[in-house]
């Protein structure tokens, strides 16, 4: 595998130098899912929809049906920060 197969969704020739980020508002324009070293495990069973941890992810990476209930995890788009596990009362959702 060399560096150009790595993500063949965004070589290495489109990132930024430094991985810098210039205007706001951008994540779905990169997989930033890449950047992640660990990832949120939705545990539906244990969620209540209390609605608290879509409005705080930053990268827009928890997606919301139109009935307002939570679905799984967009995953090109998650960087792992954690912040969903932390606000989630009901421990519906794991980092590993
Ligand atoms: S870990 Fe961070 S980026 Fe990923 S879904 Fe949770 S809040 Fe969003
Ligand atoms: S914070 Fe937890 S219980 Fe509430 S919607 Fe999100 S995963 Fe479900």
């Amino acid at each position: 595998m060399t560096e150009d197969t790595l993500n063949p969704k965004t070589p290495w020739q489109d990132l930024t130098i430094g991985g810098n980020i210039y205007t706001a508002g951008n994540a779905k324009e990169f997989k930033t899912g890449d950047w992640r070293s660990v990832k949120p495990i939705f545990k539906s069973e244990l969620c209540k929809q209390c609605g608290l941890c879509f409005p705080v992810c930053p990268d827009d990476a928890i997606p919301v049906n139109k009935d307002l209930k939570r679905e799984d995890f967009d995953y090109d788009a998650c960087k792992g920060c954690g912040v969903c596990a932390k606000v989630c009362p009901f421990k519906a959702i794991v980092m590993e």
